[in-house]
C-alpha cells in the first residue's frame, strides 16, 4: 500500500521567514542534523563545552505563544488537521509492507521533534532488554549493557525533568530518587488498584517527563489534558528546552533546512559537509568536524541512503549493507468497557500507573510487555455531542450515558528485530526536492502476536475481576503501532552485523555518529525516548574526547 502525507495546514510564509539567515556557518566543530531531543541534547551538551554547533532542522520553528491556539485547534469540533503543521509533498512516504504503517502520525517534523507531540512516559530499559540473546536467545545482545548506560540515565532524568518514584519493584537499580516526586494515581488508577491484587498483578507509578511541581525551567502540570498534542503550560518537556539551552550557548539552530545529503572526503573515510537546502530554493554547504545525524528512526537511515556516492554506492555507512534493516516498534493491545459507576476519565491527560510484571520474559516463548492503566478511556463529552443526532434534553441524556463510566488498559508489546523489516528508498516517488521518499516495509511475527493474545488475557483477566462490561479489544490483527520507530542503523562491535559502534559512531565513517532509536539493538517495551536521550549524552561524551 502506498500513502501520502496528512494535509498541510497553516505553513509559515516564505516571506516571515525570508530575514533569517539560513547561509552556513564557516567550518563548525560541530553539524546535528535533526532537533529533536536526540538532536537537541547533543547541541546542549557541547555547546555548553564551549563547541561551536550548528543545528539543521527540515521542520519550521513554531512560535510557544501558539499553543494554545493549537490545544484548542485540537479541541474544536471536526479538527482533523494536524496540529504540528505538515506537508503532503515534504512529508511523503510509501508503506508497502504487510502492515501499512501511519509513518505521519508517528513524527513531527519541527524544532523540537516528535516530543512536542508526545505523551512523555520516560522509563529505562531493563538489564534484560540489553542481554536477550545470551539470556534468552531472542534477538542479539547490545554491546552495551545497562550498568554502562545507568549514569547517562541517571542525568537524562535530570535533564527531562522526570517526576517519578522508586516504587517499581521490577525497575532495573537506581541510585537516586527520581528528580521531582510522581503524580499522584487517578482515580480510576484507585479502582483498579484492588482488582489488581485480588488476581495478583502489582502496579506502581508512571516516570513522567512533566512537572508534578514547578522547576526553573517550566510550570508544574496544570491539567489541560491535551498533552498528546501539545502542552499549552510547557509542563510537559519537549526537546525546544534543550534548543534554547543550546542557543543560549552560541548555537545556531536553523529551521526549514532539510539535510539532502552528507558528502566525505575522497578516502570515504571521514564527512565533510551536509548539504541543506533553503525555503527559498538555495542549496547550501555546512562543514563541521564532527557530524551528528538525529532524524529520527525512518529519516536517519533514509539520509544515509541517500548519500550514495561512487565510493558508497549502497548509501553511506553501510557497509554491512544493514542501513534501514531491523525496523521495530512497539505494538499496541488494550481491553475496555464500562462500570456501573462514575470512573472520572479525562481528569487526567496522561497515564499515572502501569505494571512491569511480565516485562521481563522468562524464556524464549514471548517477548515483553508493559501494561498500562488509561485515564483517558471513552469519549470526551464533545465527541458524544459531535456523533449525536440528538439535542437538549435527549443530547444530556446521550452525553451522560456515553461519557464518564468508562475504563481500559493499554499494553505496549515487544517486537523483536528482524532483518525483512525495514526502511528504504521508493524508486518511483519523491519529495518535493525530488529525492526517493522512505517506503516502510512492516510486518507481524508470531512470537509478537503471542505477545500481544497474552497481554489480552491478563488485562481481561484484570477488567474481568474489576466488574467491567467489556465492549472493545485490540488484538494481534486490529493491532498499531505506539510511533516508536527503532532498530535501523543498529550498534554493535562487528562491522559487518552493525552500522554504528558503541560509542554510537559509524563504523565506516570515523566523524559520523548516529543518535536516536536507530541505534537500538532490541525494543524492548518501554517508551523509547529516555533510553534515547542516555544514549545521545553518551554520544557527546565521545565526540566531545575527539574535539
Ligand atoms: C503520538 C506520539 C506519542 C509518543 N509518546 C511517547 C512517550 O510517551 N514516551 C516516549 O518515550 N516516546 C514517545 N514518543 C516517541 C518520541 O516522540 C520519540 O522517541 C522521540 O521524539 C525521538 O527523538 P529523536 O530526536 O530521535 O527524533 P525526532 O523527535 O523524530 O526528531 C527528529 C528531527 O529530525 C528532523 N529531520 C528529519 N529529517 C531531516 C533532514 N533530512 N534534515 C534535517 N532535519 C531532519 C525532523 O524535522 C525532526 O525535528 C511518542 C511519539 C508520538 C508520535
Ligand atoms: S495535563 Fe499537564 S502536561 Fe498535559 S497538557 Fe495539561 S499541563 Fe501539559
Amino acid at each position: 500500500m502506498t500513502a501520502g502525507g496528512a494535509g498541510g495546514t497553516d505553513r509559515v510564509d516564505d516571506a516571515e521567514t525570508a530575514d533569517v539567515d539560513r547561509t552556513p556557518s564557516p567550518r563548525v566543530d560541530v553539524c546535528v542534523v535533526g532537533a529533536g531531543p536526540a538532536g537537541a541534547l547533543v547541541a546542549a551538551e557541547l555547546s555548553a563545552a564551549g563547541h561551536d554547533v550548528v543545528v539543521l532542522d527540515a521542520g519550521e520553528r513554531f512560535d510557544p505563544d501558539d499553543r494554545t491556539e493549537r490545544m484548542e485547534r485540537h479541541l474544536r469540533p471536526g479538527a482533523d488537521a494536524p496540529v504540528w503543521d505538515t506537508d503532503p509533498e515534504r512529508d511523503a512516504y510509501s508503506s508497502t509492507g504487510e502492515r501499512y504503517y501511519p509513518l505521519n502520525a508517528a513524527r513531527v517534523k519541527g524544532i523540537g521533534g516528535s516530543t512536542l507531540h508526545w505523551q512523555g512516559m520516560v522509563m529505562r530499559m531493563h538489564e534484560q532488554d540489553f542481554e536477550l540473546g545470551s539470556s534468552v536467545g531472542l534477538g542479539d545482545d547490545w554491546p552495551i549493557a545497562y550498568d554502562d548506560l545507568r549514569p547517562y540515565y541517571a542525568t537524562a532524568e535530570e535533564e527531562l525533568s522526570v517526576s517519578g518514584a522508586s516504587d517499581n519493584p521490577f525497575a532495573p537499580p537506581r541510585e537516586e530518587p527520581h528528580p521531582l516526586p510522581a503524580f499522584p494515581p487517578s482515580y480510576s488508577d484507585s479502582l483498579f488498584a484492588e482488582a489488581c491484587e485480588e488476581v495478583g498483578l502489582a502496579t506502581h507509578s508512571v516516570p513522567n517527563a512533566r512537572n508534578s511541581e514547578p522547576t526553573e525551567e517550566a510550570s508544574a502540570c496544570v491539567g489541560y489534558g491535551t498533552c498528546k498534542p501539545v502542552c499549552p503550560s510547557g509542563a510537559k518537556y519537549d526537546a525546544t528546552r534543550h534548543v534554547d539551552v543550546a542557543e543560549a550557548n552560541r548555537a545556531r539552530v536553523l529551521d526549514r533546512v532539510p539535510v539532502q545529503r552528507l558528502e566525505h572526503d575522497d578516502a570515504g573515510d571521514r564527512v565533510t559537509a551536509a548539504v541543506y537546502a533553503t525555503p527559498e530554493g538555495e542549496e547550501h554547504k555546512q562543514e563541521a568536524r564532527e557530524f551528528v545525524v538525529a532524524a529520527g528512526g525512518v529519516e536517519t537511515p533514509r539520509l544515509l541512503l541517500l548519500s550514495e556516492s561512487e565510493t558508497y554506492p549502497d548509501g553511506l555507512a553501510n557497509s554491512s549493507g544493514l542501513v534501514g534493516r531491523y525496523f521495530m516498534d512497539h505494538l499496541f493491545a488494550g481491553m475496555g468497557g464500562t462500570l456501573d459507576e462514575p470512573t472520572r476519565q479525562k481528569h487526567v491527560g496522561f497515564n499515572t500507573t502501569e505494571s512491569h510484571q511480565f516485562y521481563d520474559r522468562p524464556d524464549d516463548s514471548r517477548t515483553a510487555i508493559k501494561l498500562e492503566f488509561l485515564n483517558y478511556a471513552g469519549p470526551a463529552p464533545a465527541d458524544v455531542a459531535l456523533t449525536a443526532d440528538s439535542f437538549g434534553d435527549e443530547l444530556l441524556a446521550e452525553i451522560r450515558d456515553g461519557y464518564g463510566q468508562h475504563v481500559a488498559m493499554g499494553a505496549l508489546v515487544e517486537q523483536l528485530p528482524r532483518k525483512e523489516n525495514r526502511i528504504r528508498l521508493d524508486p518511483t516517488r519523491t519529495d518535493d526536492h525530488g529525492n526517493p521518499v522512505p517506503d516502510v516495509v512492516w510486518s507481524l511475527d508470531a512470537r509478537t502476536r503471542r505477545t500481544i493474545e497474552r497481554a489480552n488475557e491478563i488485562q481481561r483477566e484484570v477488567l474481568e475481576e474489576l466488574g467491567v462490561d467489556v465492549g472493545w479489544t485490540v488484538g494481534p490483527d486490529e493491532t498499531g503501532p505506539a510511533y516508536h520507530h527503532m532498530g535501523t542503523t543498529r550498534m554493535g562491535t562487528d562491522p559487518d552485523e552493525s552500522v554504528v559502534d558503541p560509542q554510537l559512531r559509524t563504523h565506516d565513517l570515523g566523524n559520523l555518529t548516529i543518535a536516536g532509536s536507530s541505534v537500538f539493538v532490541t525494543a524492548g517495551a518501554m517508551n523509547p525516548t529516555l533510553t534515547i536521550a542516555a544514549l545521545s549524552l553518551k554520544a557527546a561524551e565521545h565526540i566531545a574526547e575527539r574535539l
